[in-house]
């Protein structure tokens, strides 16, 4: 594979960006190698500035479900752009796409859009706060909610409940207010109540985690943290950046049926440009400015571009069986997957739920963090780049998740089992 031009760009985007790149995990570090620039992206496919083509299982991290460039999006993102990029002012757009949320789950009564999942999670946190009065909240050990100072912060040693930063520049104050537990561990959820409850405003929390790869809730879990937050009186958060919109049209609280006070989203509802959204029921969203006093505001927030692309989006999600068919393919996909690994002696976990995956290395069964830490990230990280030789883009570190999108069809389903076969002979 030629990679010329992708490292003369890396090398001069060093120079001038801290790392190359303008988020980390894009460095393609933990997979010991330099990334690909992308030059184009259609359907299913990405193509990069040495001409190589790769069938892409990153989907922008989630937010591509009906592939690159898709034909509808695009040509109304065309108009709009024709329309003018930035108002400074209300837009229709914005009305229309609230609306189609709304209209997707029963949970949210009001939503505010802003401009990315991270000012969306530390949005909701703060009105959690002033709707609680207290200060304190809760996070799992291994969900990601953005780069916010209070998200970063990792469980601290076994006798703390209170954690630790993970990366410096982040205050003692906050991490004392960020208390830490374990995912699908109730006894954990039950053991910080136990000791802070009086003081927790909120719990926040991925209801399908998928930045530590995919794990999934077990049974009882999501209904065990909304009766603690009922019996505390502390706010659910579900963090639905990444599955709103991915499994089923609305969230996975759809799914579980299981109601949060407060949602946050972001991915899929814009479409492929920079979105974010939290909402609520009424009596809790009324709390923001200018209708309340909690003060959350934002230059670009409800971008006509990005709103378009969103509602873009969610009406032919809306309209079509694409859900029924990215789940089949994925399906099919992570069962053939399984047999070339058994075939090859090598019972890894796979985890997958609608057209969202993780192949782990590690033949334990992946229910929590302390599983995903058993993994071979050096085989991963094999895998990764035997499989990227063979035009295949999976996601450049073991702890991330695989999309299918409605642009993968058949044909990139057969070209990927042949590739990973191929790439599991090369590593093992
Ligand atoms: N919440 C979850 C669950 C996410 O996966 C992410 C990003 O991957 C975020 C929040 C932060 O979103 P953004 O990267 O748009 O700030």
């Amino acid at each position: 594979m030629q990679k010329k031009r992708s490292e003369e760009l890396f090398a001069q985007a060093s120079k001038l960006i801290p790392g190359g790149v303008n988020s980390p995990v894009r460095a393609f570090k933990s997979v010991n190698s330099t990334p690909l620039f992308i030059k184009e992206a259609r359907g299913s496919r990405l193509f990069d500035v040495d001409g190589n083509q790769y069938i892409d299982y990153v989907c922008s991290w989630g937010p591509m479900i009906l592939g690159h460039s898709q034909g509808e999006v695009a040509a109304k993102v065309k108009e709009a752009v024709d329309r003018g990029t930035s108002y400074g002012a209300p837009c229709e757009a914005e009305v229309e796409l609230a609306a189609l949320i709304i209209e997707a789950l029963p949970s949210i009564e009001k939503i505010r859009m802003v401009s990315s999942g991270t000012e969306a999670t530390m949005s909701a946190v703060r009105l959690a706060r002033a709707c609680t009065g207290r200060e304190k909240f809760v996070k799992f050990e291994g969900c990601y909610h953005g780069h916010g100072d209070s998200f970063l912060i990792k469980a601290g040693s076994g006798l703390m409940t209170a954690g630790v930063p993970s990366s410096p520049g982040i205050t003692s104050g906050v991490s004392e207010d960020t208390l830490i537990c374990t995912y699908n561990d109730l006894d954990s959820v039950k053991q910080v109540f136990k000791e802070h409850g009086a003081s927790i405003a909120a719990l926040i929390v991925e209801p399908v985690a998928a930045n530590m790869g995919l794990v999934l809730p077990e049974k009882d879990f999501l209904e065990g943290i909304r009766e603690i937050c009922d019996l505390y009186g502390a706010l659910l958060i579900f963090d639905e950046v990444i599955s709103g919109f991915r499994c089923c049209y609305g969230g996975f609280q759809n799914m579980c049926g299981i109601e949060p006070d407060l949602t946050t989203l972001g991915k899929i509802i814009g479409g492929g440009f920079p979105v974010g959204a939290y909402g609520g029921r009424a009596e809790l969203m009324n709390r923001i400015a200018p209708e309340g006093d909690v003060y959350q505001a934002g230059t670009l927030s409800g971008n006509p571009i990005a709103m378009t692309a969103g509602a873009a989006t969610l009406n032919i999600l809306r309209n079509s069986d694409w859900y029924d068919r990215i789940e089949v393919m994925a399906y099919y996909l992570t069962g053939q997957l399984r047999s070339v690994l058994e075939d090859a002696g090598c019972f890894f976990s796979i985890n997958r739920l609608g057209s969202m995956f993780s192949i782990f290395c590690s033949e334990s069964d992946i229910r929590g963090y302390a599983d995903v830490m058993t993994c071979d990230t050096e085989f991963y990280a094999c895998l990764f780049n035997a499989l990227l030789e063979e035009g295949v883009y999976f996601p450049p570190s073991q702890f991330e998740t695989c999309f299918v999108s409605a642009a993968h069809d058949l044909t990139d389903m057969e070209k990927t089992i042949i590739a990973f076969q191929k790439a599991l002979k090369k590593c093992k």
